[in-house]
């Protein structure tokens, strides 16, 4: 049990109304008297928005969206809720992020929306419960420099890398570690018949077996760009290379992750699939508290099944392991190629099959090298965009 004291730890949470930042929700609400929310922020919707400034009291909420900004004031207007101000643009996100009198902050935006506010919140010294992986994807080393020249708290969502980080030795750095497992689901293609991936539907692939999550993420674990994403996400997190990372599929999502010893001792992190684990792991760290999950029940559990992945079935993998290798300005085409090419296929603009051939097309189109300025990964990321645009203008289905 964390103790229980006067000085609460305030909270910015960007992304509030998705679905970390309601799982986080969830779990402050279970400690009122160890956190208090400070500011939230979201991009247009306002219902659950509302909701969740009449609960919260922030001092500040964000609508990215100008309108739903207006919207969400007037529905504020006359409740007890009116004394949160409620700000709009990018910009906010940004001094949500930093603002003085807030000591952690939730990076749970999807994609690279969410790049900017993140490294404001670490060059403002914050606690980063970091779930918004797309923004260590895109600024790797700019990102992990800030951490350490700044000494900040950075605290991985991710539930893989939230294992790692519990199962990596907690004083004397990395020694005798050998190897990161990194497992994933498969996701709910991992045994379909590959031949007809090509007409697997939005609802299929975003009907994930074993975790409930925004429509991204889900797309992402039926490619396994996800998985992808997360190879590149822990080699900056851990300080680590690509040899010294296996990714292992374990359908069951029972381990979360695992590290390998010198010694031949493998440490891994169990629990039931639910980011609540996670999202209070970072927030009571290095204390432990109460979350909403349920313990695990090992007499429920019939078999754990672990396989090598297929990079066949799964070309995203293939991808995301040579950007990183190539470097940030890959990286950055690798993300933001992916985000367009999700947005088409749930728009069935594209086939399920077609998004890696998009991702490649926006890869061959960088030069070797990584940005060392911010300015220079959001040009490369427009860039990047462009290329793609293209892609689908000349795409015939
Ligand atoms: P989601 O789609 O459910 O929620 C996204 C949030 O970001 C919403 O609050 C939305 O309003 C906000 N947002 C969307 N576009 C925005 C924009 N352009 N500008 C500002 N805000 C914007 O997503 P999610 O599943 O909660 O995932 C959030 C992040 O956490 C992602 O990076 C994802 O990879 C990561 N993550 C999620 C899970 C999970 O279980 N959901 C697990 C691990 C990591
Ligand atoms: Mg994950």
């Amino acid at each position: 049990m964390v103790e229980q004291g006067k000085n609460k730890k305030r909270i910015s949470i960007l992304g509030s109304t998705g679905s970390i930042g309601v799982s986080t929700l969830d779990v402050i609400r279970l400690h009122p008297d160890l956190y208090e929310v400070i500011a939230l922020s979201a991009h247009t919707n306002v219902e659950k928005m509302q909701l969740q400034c009449l609960e919260f009291m922030p001092a500040y909420a964000v609508m990215v969206d100008a309108d739903a900004a207006t919207r969400l004031e007037m529905c504020l207007k006359n409740t007890p809720a009116e004394i949160t101000r409620v700000l709009a643009g990018t910009e906010a996100l940004e001094f949500i992020a930093s603002f003085p009198d807030v000591d952690y902050v939730m990076a749970a935006i999807v994609g690279a929306a969410g790049l900017l506010s993140t490294l404001a919140a670490a060059k403002a010294r914050k606690r980063v419960l970091l779930a918004n992986k797309e923004a260590l994807v895109m600024s790797g080393k700019i990102f992990m420099d800030v951490v350490h020249e700044n000494n900040i708290e950075l605290l991985p969502i991710d539930s893989e890398h939230n294992a790692i980080f519990q199962c990596l030795p907690q004083v004397g750095g990395k020694h005798g570690v050998e190897r990161i497992l990194l497992t994933g689901s498969g996701g709910p293609f991992r045994t379909r018949a590959i031949d007809t991936l090509d007409r697997v539907t939005p609802a299929e692939a975003i009907a994930h077996p074993n975790w409930d999550m925004g429509q991204k993420i889900s797309i992402d674990s039926a490619t396994m760009m996800n998985k992808g994403l997360e190879i590149i996400e822990a080699c900056w997190l851990f300080d680590i290379s690509l040899d010294q990372l296996q990714v292992v599929v374990h359908p069951q999502s029972t381990i979360h992750s695992m590290v390998s010893y010198s010694d031949g001792s493998v440490i891994a992190q169990l629990g039931n699939p639910d980011m609540r684990t996670p999202i209070a792991h970072s927030l009571a760290w290095p204390k432990r508290m109460t979350s909403g999950v349920d313990p695990l029940d090992f007499f429920a559990i019939e078999s754990l099944v672990f396989e090598e992945p297929n990079l066949e079935r799964f070309p995203c993998l293939r991808l995301a392991q040579e950007a990183h290798q190539a470097g940030g300005n890959a990286t950055i085409a690798l993300n933001a190629a992916n985000e367009i090419a999700v947005d088409a296929f749930l728009a069935k603009k594209i086939r399920f099959t077609d998004i890696p051939l998009l991702i490649e097309c926006a890869m061959s189109d960088v030069s070797s090298g990584t940005p060392s300025i911010v300015e220079d990964i959001l040009i490369q990321d427009r860039a990047s965009r462009e290329t793609s645009e293209l892609w689908l203008k000349n795409y015939r289905y």
